[in-house]
C-alpha cells in the first residue's frame, strides 16, 4: 500500500456473505478498491431468509431505501420467532421471542409482578406490545414513518436469491465494486503464507492486499489455501440436515409477523412468510432421523398448516451442513465471512447477522498495512470466537429447557452436551435473571433480554423476589405495556395490506 495506490480487497463469492461484505466495505470505506469474483457455475446456497434487526441499519448505511428493498426481495417484516411445541409438544405449547425489549428496570421485579398479576399471560405478551401485533399479523410500522423506523423493533424475511441480486446491482452500479464472473482455480502464495494472487479459470491472476473468503461451504481460501482447522461443534448442536421447500400461498392470505419454528421428534420446522410464498423447511439430526422420515414430517406439516397446497407436488431440496466454525477467521491476509467461517443450524437466524457484524468489524479494521495485519487479525479472531460461543450457548438454551421425552430431546439435555458456561449460567439464573453483566459486549447478538424471552417463555423458575415496592412499580410498567398493546393494534396496518400497497406503488 502506498499513498497513491488504493488498498485492494478481493472478495471471492457472490452469495449473501460476499455481496453484503462488498456493500458494507464500499459504503463505509470508499477509498478501497473492491473486486468481487463469483463463480458463474457454483450456485449459492439459496436459503437464509430470516434476519436480525441489524439488517435495517446495514441497509440504511449502504444506501438502499426500505421500499426498494422490500419490493425487490419479495420481503416481509419479521418481528421475532415463535416456538411451537418446544416445551412439551402438547397442544397450545407456544412461546414468542420478540425483538422489542421488555420495559427497562429491575427484571426480577417484572417477573414477580407478571407472576402475581397475569400468571396465565405468556411472558412476552406481558412484556411487550409486539406480542399483540404478532398475534394479529400486523406490520411494525406505518407507511408514513421514515425508512427503517418502526413503532416496534423488527427485521425481515426475504428471498435469498433476490437479496444477493439486489446487493450485486447496488454494489456494482452505485458503490463502485468491480464484478468478475470466474472460478478461482488456484492461489499463489507468499513465503509467509499470505495469498499474493488468485488464479482464475481463464488464466488471469488477481492480486490484492486482503482476500475475503465468501466461498460458502467450500471455504476455498481459509480452508483450502490457509488450512485453518475446522472446530466441530456437533456434540453440542446436533442438527446437520435440512429439507427446504417453497410453498405457494393463496392470494390475500395473511403474512405472519414472525418466523415460526415448530419442534418435531428430532429437530424442528421453519416457516417463513413472504408476500408470494412461504419458505418451509425441516431441520433435523441425521443421527436421529432418516431423510425419508424428515420428508414425511415436512409434508405432513405443510398439509396441516398451509391451505390449498398439493403436498405431493412439493420437491424439497436437501441441504447437508457441518456444524462448527474455523479455529481462526482471519489468518494472514485472508478473512472468512459467511459459511466459510462456520455454521450452526438456522434457529434464531444467527448467520446473516454474523456476516453483517464481520463486515462492520472489517470496515473498522481496514485498510490494514502488513505491519498491523497480525494485530487486527488477533482482535478480530478473539471477538468472533466469543460471538460463536455466545451463539452456540444461546441456541442450546432452547433445547436444554425442553421437557420433551423423545431420544433426540433427552440427548439434547445430557449434561455432557451442554457448554460449561451455559451450565454455569443456568445455576446463576436460578437466583438472578440474566443481566448485562452476563453479556457485556457492546453489540451482543443475544443480549440479556433475548435470554429472558427464552427462559421465561419456556417456564424457567423465577429468581429471588426483590422488595415489594419494586414489584408494585413493575406491575405499573406491565399495565402500561397492555395499554400500549391496545393502542398499537388499533393503529398499525396488517402485513399483507402494507406490502401490497408498496408493491402497487412501485409497479
Ligand atoms: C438450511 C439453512 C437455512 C438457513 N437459514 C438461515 C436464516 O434463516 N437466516 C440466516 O441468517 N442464515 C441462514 N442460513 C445461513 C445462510 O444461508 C448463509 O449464511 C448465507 O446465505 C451466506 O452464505 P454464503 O454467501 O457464505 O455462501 P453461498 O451462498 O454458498 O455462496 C458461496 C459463493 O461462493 C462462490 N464460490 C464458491 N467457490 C468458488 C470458487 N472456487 N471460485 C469463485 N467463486 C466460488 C459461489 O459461486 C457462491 O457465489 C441458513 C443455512 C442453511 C444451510
Amino acid at each position: 500500500m502506498t499513498g497513491e495506490t488504493p488498498y485492494r480487497v478481493v472478495i471471492v463469492g457472490g452469495g449473501s456473505a460476499g455481496w453484503l461484505t462488498a456493500c458494507v466495505l464500499a459504503a463505509r470505506r470508499p477509498g478501497l478498491a473492491i473486486t468481487l469474483v463469483e463463480s458463474p457455475d457454483i450456485p449459492t446456497i439459496g436459503v437464509g431468509e430470516g434476519t436480525w434487526p441489524t439488517m435495517r441499519e446495514t441497509l440504511a448505511n449502504i444506501g438502499i431505501s426500505e421500499s426498494e428493498f422490500l419490493v425487490a426481495c419479495d420481503a416481509a417484516f419479521k418481528q421475532g420467532s415463535r416456538f411451537d411445541g418446544w416445551v412439551t409438544g402438547e397442544a397450545g405449547d407456544s412461546y414468542l421471542h420478540p425483538f422489542t425489549l421488555p420495559p427497562a428496570g429491575d427484571t426480577a421485579a417484572l417477573l414477580h409482578a407478571w407472576a402475581a398479576m397475569a400468571p396465565g399471560m405468556p411472558f412476552a405478551a406481558a412484556m411487550t406490545a409486539q406480542a399483540a401485533a404478532c398475534a394479529r399479523d400486523l406490520a411494525p410500522r406505518q407507511r408514513t414513518m421514515p425508512d427503517y423506523g418502526g413503532a416496534l423493533n423488527y427485521a425481515y424475511h426475504f428471498d435469498a436469491g433476490k437479496f444477493a441480486r439486489l446487493l450485486g446491482r447496488h454494489a456494482t452500479q452505485r458503490l463502485g465494486v468491480t464484478h468478475i464472473a470466474a472460478d478461482v482455480v488456484a492461489t499463489q502464495g507468499a513465503p509467509n503464507g499470505d495469498i499474493e494472487a488468485l488464479v482464475l479459470g481463464d488464466g488471469r491472476t488477481l492480486a490484492a492486499d486482503l482476500f475475503i473468503d465468501c466461498t460458502g461451504q467450500a471455504a476455498r481460501l481459509i480452508g483450502g489455501h490457509c488450512g485453518v482447522a475446522w472446530i466441530d461443534r456437533s456434540t453440542v448442536s446436533f442438527n446437520d440436515r435440512a429439507l427446504a421447500a417453497q410453498v405457494p400461498v393463496l392470494p390475500g392470505s395473511p403474512v405472519a409477523s414472525q418466523t415460526i419454528g415448530t419442534a418435531h421428534r428430532a429437530g424442528w420446522i421453519w416457516d417463513i412468510a413472504l408476500p408470494t410464498r412461504r419458505g418451509i423447511g425441516c431441520v433435523y439430526s441425521s443421527r436421529f432421523m432418516a431423510d425419508d422420515e424428515a420428508d414425511a414430517v415436512l409434508r405432513a406439516h405443510v398439509a396441516a398448516h398451509v391451505s390449498g397446497v398439493d403436498v405431493a407436488a412439493l420437491s424439497p431440496r436437501k441441504l447437508s451442513f457441518a456444524t462448527g466454525h474455523r479455529a481462526r477467521f482471519w489468518q494472514g491476509n485472508v478473512v472468512a465471512v459467511g459459511l466459510s467461517a462456520g455454521f450452526i443450524e438456522p434457529l434464531e437466524a444467527s448467520a446473516i447477522v454474523l456476516i453483517e457484524l464481520s463486515a462492520r468489524a472489517l470496515a473498522e479494521a481496514l485498510p490494514a498495512s502488513p505491519a498491523v495485519m497480525a494485530v487486527q487479525a488477533k482482535r478480530f479472531n478473539d471477538q468472533f470466537r466469543t460471538r460463536w460461543e455466545r451463539i452456540i450457548a444461546f441456541l442450546k438454551l432452547h433445547y436444554v429447557l425442553s421437557q420433551r421425552s423423545e431420544p433426540y430431546w433427552l440427548a439434547q439435555r445430557d449434561p455432557a452436551t451442554i457448554p460449561e458456561r451455559l451450565a454455569e449460567d443456568l445455576v446463576l439464573w436460578r437466583e438472578q435473571p440474566p443481566s448485562a453483566r452476563d453479556f457485556p459486549l457492546h453489540d451482543e447478538m443475544f443480549p440479556a433480554a433475548s435470554q429472558h424471552y427464552i427462559l421465561y417463555g419456556m417456564g424457567y423458575g423465577l429468581p429471588l423476589p426483590p422488595p415489594a415496592p419494586a414489584i408494585t412499580a413493575a406491575a405499573a410498567r406491565i399495565a402500561e405495556v397492555q395499554e400500549r398493546a391496545r393502542r398499537i393494534t388499533a393503529a398499525l396496518p396488517d402485513n399483507r395490506s402494507y406490502l401490497a400497497a408498496i408493491a402497487a406503488q412501485a409497479a
